[in-house]
């Protein structure tokens, strides 16, 4: 098995066998995000290289695997026909596969189109992370996200129509003091057109490398008290209107929240209001910086 670079999956993929299908992220100017910024370069494994390294898996865990994960950040970015022969060859040699999951940005997943999504749908592409992070245009803007509101909603229509599971990851707090209405409305407006299976919450957390914790000692971003992050969380989830799973698996949270809705809207409220009568001092800090 080879691997390169920075590899990250979704918690939800920890039981899952990883094989490498690209190495970076093509887009790699998110604001937020230090996973690729020292490199290495966004590349694409050729499919011979990844269809070997699956045979290598097939002999070292046998033919049992029920879920596979394609590292790295952007993987939907990979040429539509490469990424199905991988898709299609994993379900050859592990014929109990239930599941092909992989990462990718509204804005790779849009270049696809609906016939590009479907092929990969037949070919067994089950599931694809998306991190959608806000719904607010301005906050987009600002965090170099590469896309807006309206491309990330075709995308992630389109993702389920092509029959995809679709896990939409927004971020709480990424508008900082300025946008947070804004951004926490809006978020739920475009989770409320898209309705996707998961609605995954991560909290802003300046990393080191990134233009937003720049931005946050040049006083230039002002990053939400703890309290502040979880009003903006009861804000998005009381506008929720759909039915999608809520998860918040990620240690950036301040309070872990889970359920569907609409039916647990309310513990999952009551949730956040009771952390909301902690000190705020007895949350993780804002912001560490030591870089
Ligand atoms: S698209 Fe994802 S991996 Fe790439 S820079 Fe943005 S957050 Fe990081």
């Amino acid at each position: 098995m080879h691997y390169e670079g920075p590899i990250y999956r979704p918690p939800s993929e920890a039981d899952s066998l990883l094989v490498q299908a690209t190495v970076g992220c093509p887009h790699n100017k998110c604001a937020f995000c230090m996973v690729y910024k020292k490199g290495p370069p966004f590349r694409v494994r050729p499919v011979d290289e990844i269809k070997r390294d699956l045979d290598e898996a097939r002999g070292e865990y046998g033919p049992g695997i029920r879920t596979i994960f394609f590292p790295a950040g952007n993987t939907i970015a990979m040429p539509t026909d490469d990424l199905a022969a991988i898709c299609a060859y994993a379900h050859d040699i592990f014929p109990h596969l239930e599941r092909v999951t992989v990462y990718g940005s509204s804005t790779y997943i849009h270049r696809k189109g609906l016939a590009g999504l479907i092929k990969l749908k037949n070919a067994g592409l089950g599931r694809i992370h998306v991190g959608l992070e806000s719904g607010d245009d301005r906050v987009l803007q600002s965090i170099k996200k590469g896309t807006d509101s309206q491309e990330q909603i075709e995308a992630g229509l389109w993702v389920l129509k092509s029959g995809i599971e679709l896990s939409e990851y927004i971020m709480i707090g990424i508008g900082g003091k300025e946008r947070t209405h804004e951004h926490a409305m809006n978020t739920a407006l475009a989770l409320n057109v898209i309705h996707p299976h998961f609605i995954r919450l991560r909290t802003f957390l300046p990393k080191a490398n990134t233009l937003l914790l720049h931005q946050i000692r040049k006083g230039r971003f002002q990053a939400l008290s703890p309290h502040e992050a979880l009003r903006e969380t009861r804000e998005i989830i009381r506008n929720l209107e759909i039915n999608s799973q809520v998860a918040s698996d990620h240690y950036t949270n301040y309070v872990d929240i889970r359920g569907r809705m609409p039916e647990d809207r309310d513990s999952m409220l009551s949730t956040i209001e009771d952390a909301l009568q902690m000190e705020e001092e007895m949350f993780r800090p804002v912001y560490v910086g030591t870089q």
